[in-house]
């Protein structure tokens, strides 16, 4: 039976990648598709020839890596900029994420995506849905502790992505990350038997 996939996903700093390592230690198989952007758009990265075609040698580093910081002022304020990015991206760590899940085994796998919701392709892959929220001041907080960015950055960067809300809406299950990590543990063991029992037996 094929291997079936939850596709793991959240705002920025609710523990997406925190529940992913919590997963990984119950013997679950994880893909995180930051991870495959990382390795695509590093030095001699698949996407870095069609990136520097796009964009230009200033968006590639010495080392041949995209330079981010570059990359992220060219498509600031240029949605059509930011929609080439993507058209080139996208496919590319969609196939990526294809190549590593399929060499993967066990019941079901967890693909980390954090724009799942915005992203049709990434959505079509997924068996089923899991949403990591937290309330916006742990999102908050946690950021600002993580990475130094001041409080209204973290703000401007949540108010790109979907409503809280709509996350919510949409999610096939909720983990809540408000509290401390022993708390997020138990959730996170309590799906993984909830996944075992219907992913890896959809007739029971
Ligand atoms: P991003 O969207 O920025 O990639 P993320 O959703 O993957 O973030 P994490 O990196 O898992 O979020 O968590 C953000 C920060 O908050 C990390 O430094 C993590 O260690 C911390 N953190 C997450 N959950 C908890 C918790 N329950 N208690 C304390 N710290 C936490």
């Amino acid at each position: 039976m094929a291997l079936k996939i939850v596709g793991l996903t959240g705002g920025i700093g609710s523990g997406k990648s925190t529940v992913a390592r919590l997963f990984a230690d119950l013997g679950v198989p994880v893909v995180d598709t930051d991870d495959v952007a990382h390795a695509l758009t590093g030095p001699g990265g698949a996407a870095m020839p069609a990136l520097v075609a796009a964009f230009g040698d200033a968006v590639r580093r010495a080392d041949g890596a995209l330079d981010r910081a570059a990359m992220r002022d060219r498509v600031f304020a240029d949605p059509a900029a930011r929609a080439r990015l993507e058209g080139i991206l996208h496919p590319l760590i969609l196939a990526e994420s294809r190549r590593r899940l399929a060499e993967l085994s066990g019941p079901y796998a967890v693909l980390v995506v954090p724009l799942l919701f915005e992203t049709p392709a990434f959505l079509a892959e997924v068996a089923t849905t899991l949403l990591v929220d937290a309330d916006e001041d742990k999102q908050i907080e946690r950021v600002v502790a993580r990475s130094g960015l001041a409080p209204d950055a973290v703000r401007a960067i949540m108010a790109a992505q979907l409503p809280r809300e709509e996350r919510r809406r949409r999610a096939d299950a909720v983990i809540v990350n408000n509290d401390d990590l022993a708390g997020l543990a138990l959730q996170v063991a309590a799906k993984h038997r909830y996944y075992l029992a219907k992913l890896a037996n959809p007739s029971e």
